[in-house]
């Protein structure tokens, strides 16, 4: 019906420069952005640690780097600890 102008391009990007790679979920292991990524099947649980002497830790079951008083950090379906029986 109406045909618009041909303006389909923004002379000024709105994104912001780099903090959207900040804002992306990533896996918590490989830090790869382009999996489906679900939550961790670990026990850790890193957000329990609030007040432990160390601040950032690697998760015992699946070796992703966790920070304490924080959720263990979701992982991508390639970094997911195996299921033991
Ligand atoms: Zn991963
Ligand atoms: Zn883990």
């Amino acid at each position: 019906m109406t045909s618009l102008d041909p303006l389909g391009d923004d002379p000024v990007s709105p994104e912001p420069p780099i903090s959207q790679d900040l804002n992306k979920p990533m896996c918590g292991l490989c830090m790869r952005d382009d999996r489906p990524l679900r939550p961790a099947r670990c026990d850790e649980r890193p957000e329990g640690k609030l007040g432990f002497p160390y601040g950032m830790y690697h998760c015992p079951e699946c070796g992703a780097m966790v920070v304490a008083g924080f959720p263990h950090p979701h992982l991508c379906d390639n970094c997911q600890p195996k299921e033991e029986a």
